[in-house]
């Protein structure tokens, strides 16, 4: 059976990319909302995750065991490239980039998105 969300077991795009994001993201701008002391400046213009600005990457909001049991700390607060990193893209195929990086980490592939049960 595919799990419904393998993110939980997995983390790994938590620590391979730098996370940044248009500086006002950050709740110490009018209607930010990314915690503001979970991040670092880049340039004027942009800020990205703590841990994620340099290798070895670990965003300060990751909590857990990257593999096996993982939960983002500010799951509702987190920045944009968060949210946009799909695991599953429109059609239900697994993203790509995801199945690269758990293939490298030795992680199974993700199957095609579950389908919603039936009412
Ligand atoms: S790499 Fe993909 S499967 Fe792993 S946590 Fe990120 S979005 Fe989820
Ligand atoms: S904010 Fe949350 S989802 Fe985004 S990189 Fe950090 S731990 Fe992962």
């Amino acid at each position: 059976m595919t799990d419904p969300n393998p993110c939980l077991g997995c983390g790994l795009c938590c620590t391979h990319f730098r996370v940044s994001f248009y500086w006002a993201e950050g709740d110490d701008a009018p209607g930010g909302y990314v915690p503001a002391h979970l991040t670092e400046k880049v340039n004027d213009f942009y800020r990205c995750m703590k841990g994620t600005g340099q290798a070895p990457r670990r965003c300060h909001a990751l909590e857990g065991q990257v593999g096996e049991s993982v939960a983002c700390r500010i799951y509702e607060q987190r920045p944009s490239p968060c949210r946009e990193f799909e695991v599953y893209l429109e059609n239900g195929e697994p993203n790509p980039r995801c199945n690269e990086l758990r293939l490298k980490a030795g992680l199974s592939p993700l199957k095609w998105a579950p389908m919603p049960s039936a009412a």
